[in-house]
């Protein structure tokens, strides 16, 4: 591993819980944190620009992506597909750049096998009924994807035990202070401190 090879992260939450509100505030932050931009089958919602948000493509645009092998994971997550493309995240990662994926818990599963130093986050919302009025304030799914996306938040949260870590978005200055907390104490784990600072650790060791 290069000294200065980024750390991969995961956040998976049932929609709606904060997940890409908690990443971007976070990324206003720091400017050595990137969220990938995965492709999706679904359409873009109001206000989403296409290679922002999402790389918006069809199904047979992202079907030709799995056959060229592209992908790095990729699912089936709320009858559209998406997947996060490997340059998506490999050159960023190369140039020690923090990466956010937001990605359900299939996607978790596949990127645990392919890079098992990955950390991976949890994030709930306080109750039932505010994931609910929160699908409904943010105001860009209609009635029935939001009835669609409740119906599927308990299946979601099953899967908050394959985690390193769980946030409970309640308030969300606390949510992103704890968000901030596991990235910076990875960081300054002594083995990811001790790759990025061994000429340091060279120069402190050497006999005079
Ligand atoms: P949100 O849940 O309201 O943010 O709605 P989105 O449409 O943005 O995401 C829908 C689902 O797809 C969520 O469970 C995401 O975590 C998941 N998802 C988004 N991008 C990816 C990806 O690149 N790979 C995988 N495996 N899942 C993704
Ligand atoms: P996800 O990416 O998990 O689907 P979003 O980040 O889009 O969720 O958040 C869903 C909605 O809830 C947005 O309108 C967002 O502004 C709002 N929201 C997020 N966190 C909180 C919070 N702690 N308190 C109140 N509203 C919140
Ligand atoms: P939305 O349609 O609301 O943007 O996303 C719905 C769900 O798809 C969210 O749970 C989100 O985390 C997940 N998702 C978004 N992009 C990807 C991706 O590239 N891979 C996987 N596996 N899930 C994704």
């Amino acid at each position: 591993m290069s000294a200065n090879r980024g750390n991969l992260f995961i956040l998976s939450a049932p929609s709606g819980a904060g997940k890409s509100s908690l990443i971007t505030a976070l990324l206003k932050r720091h400017a050595d944190m990137k969220v990938s931009v995965s492709h999706t089958t679904r359409q873009p919602r109001p206000g989403e620009e296409n290679a922002v948000h999402y790389h918006f493509v069809t199904v047979d645009e992202f079907k030709a992506l799995i056959d060229k092998n592209d992908f790095f994971e990729w699912a089936q997550v709320f009858e559209n597909y998406y997947g996060t493309s490997k340059q998506a995240i490999e050159t960023q990662l190369a140039h020690g750049i923090d990466v956010f994926l937001d990605i359900d818990w299939q996607g978790a599963r596949q990127v645990r096998e392919l890079a098992p130093d990955v950390q991976t986050i949890f994030i709930v919302p306080p109750s039932k009924a505010e994931l609910e009025s929160r699908l409904n304030n943010r105001g860009q799914d209609s009635a029935e994807v939001i009835a669609s996306r409740m119906a599927k938040a308990q299946a979601e949260t099953s899967h908050y035990d394959e985690y390193d870590y769980m946030i409970i978005n309640d308030d969300f200055d606390i949510a992103l202070s704890e968000l901030e907390t596991i990235v910076l104490s990875h960081r300054l784990k002594q083995s990811n401190q001790a790759l990025k600072y061994q000429p340091l650790l060279t120069d402190l060791l050497k006999e005079d």
